[in-house]
């Protein structure tokens, strides 16, 4: 019997315990295990291999996003490393330009230097991704929505073009969740998750997965799963598994606050841009429709002030935290340039449009009249930039 999304939240991998009882699945805290006979391997044989904490959260991430295979991994990052190195030296990457600043480094500081190659392109246009093959292209890489910016590619139209020139296609939802949208039934290949962020949802593990339905990219993920070792323990998959229990409640406030927050914002006048692909003059809004079932809970805004006036803006919000990362039940937020995308060179950031004054919100759970309200009182104070000082600025 097929079950739907929150049902499979709550089920997929998790039956009572077969021994106790247990309706919620133990933390079997153990290194290794018992063999019956000598390189006879049935069953869990070290914990490096797997444990059945995480064969339940294994089971239950495969069942998020419909699929037969999934991998949990020590963090989103080594998800991303399983998923690279699946290539070999001379292998070609097409890759989504304003991608998370971790992917981004691990592609141009890493992999590069073992003789992987990337191109990052615009990939909201398709064309953009068919212009960028070569013949030695192996891998699709896309982001969707981007990160900062909340771009939105086309997830069928670009897989269909991989597939046309036997390229795997690789998305990273980790913004959008399974809830909102599933691009292995959109014609992804693979789907790469860090659960650190919505998947788990409330600030206290690292953790990543990857989840496919390719029988054979499976096998290889598994085996470099098990011979880097980047998995995680017993604890980790335990509470990213009570984690994902609340998935599509949260993800149905989150995105409810979102949309009220960057209503909010687009009507305010500090405010020069706002990044939402809920809203309707976005570019791709109409791919957003199409693929999502909502537009997530990320809002990114540009304020209309300098940068000394930005970070003079990020010290006054009170409720809102300055942090790094996502996707918690505590609303965050950030400042791309300095924070989760310092690592990318300034140039590069400024002409992929990741600006100064770029702040980045991750909405979270509490009452969105208060997260509101500490935004009105952080703005109200936000002096605009006399234009002569910009332009030397
Ligand atoms: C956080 C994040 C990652 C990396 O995950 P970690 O769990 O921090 O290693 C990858 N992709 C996206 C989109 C992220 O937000």
């Amino acid at each position: 019997m097929s079950y739907r999304f929150d049902t499979r939240a709550i089920h997929a991998g998790q039956p009572d315990d077969a021994v106790t009882g247990a309706v919620t699945t133990p933390i079997y805290q153990t290194s290794t295990f018992r063999q019956t006979e000598p390189g006879v391997n049935k069953g869990f044989c070290y914990a490096r291999t797997g444990h059945p904490t995480r064969s339940a959260l294994e089971e239950n991430l495969a069942g998020l996003e419909g699929a037969r295979h999934g991998l949990a991994f020590s963090s989103g990052m080594a998800a991303i490393h399983a998923v690279l190195s699946l290539l070999r030296q001379g292998d070609h990457v097409v890759s989504t330009q304003d991608l998370y600043g971790g992917a981004w480094r691990i592609f141009t500081k890493v992999f590069a230097r073992f003789g992987i190659e990337f191109t990052f392109v615009d990939t909201t246009s398709p064309a953009n991704v068919e212009a960028a093959i070569r013949p030695n292209t192996k891998l699709l890489w896309l982001e969707t929505p981007s990160n900062p910016l909340l771009h939105v590619t086309d997830i069928a139209r670009c897989s269909a073009i991989a597939r046309g020139s036997r390229i795997t296609t690789a998305v990273d939802n980790t913004f959008a969740t399974p809830v909102l949208q599933q691009p292995l039934l959109l014609g992804a290949d693979i789907v790469v998750h860090s659960t650190t962020k919505y998947i788990n949802g409330h600030s206290d593990v690292i953790g990543g997965a990857v989840i496919t339905n390719d029988d054979g990219l499976y096998e290889e993920l598994k085996f470099l799963q098990n011979a880097v070792g980047a998995v995680p323990g017993p604890q980790d998959c335990y509470l990213v598994l009570r984690g994902v229990k609340t998935l599509g409640l949260r993800i149905e406030r989150h995105c409810s606050n979102a949309e009220l927050v960057a209503k909010y914002l687009l009507a305010h006048d500090r405010v020069r841009r706002v990044y939402y692909p809920g809203l309707v003059d976005q570019p791709n809004h109409a791919v957003a429709r199409r693929q999502m079932t909502r537009f997530g809970a990320i809002v990114s805004f540009e304020l209309d002030a300098g940068i000394d006036e930005t970070r003079a803006f990020t010290r006054r919000l009170q409720l809102w935290t300055l942090a790094e990362s996502l996707g918690s039940v505590k609303s965050l937020f950030c400042h791309p340039a300095t924070m989760t995308h310092a690592s990318v060179e300034p140039d590069v950031r400024r002409s992929v449009g990741i600006s100064d004054s770029l702040i980045r919100l991750s909405v979270g759970l509490e009452d969105v009249r208060d997260l509101i309200d500490d935004l009105e009182q952080g703005l109200a104070r936000t002096a605009g930039v006399p234009h002569s000082e910009e332009a030397v600025a």
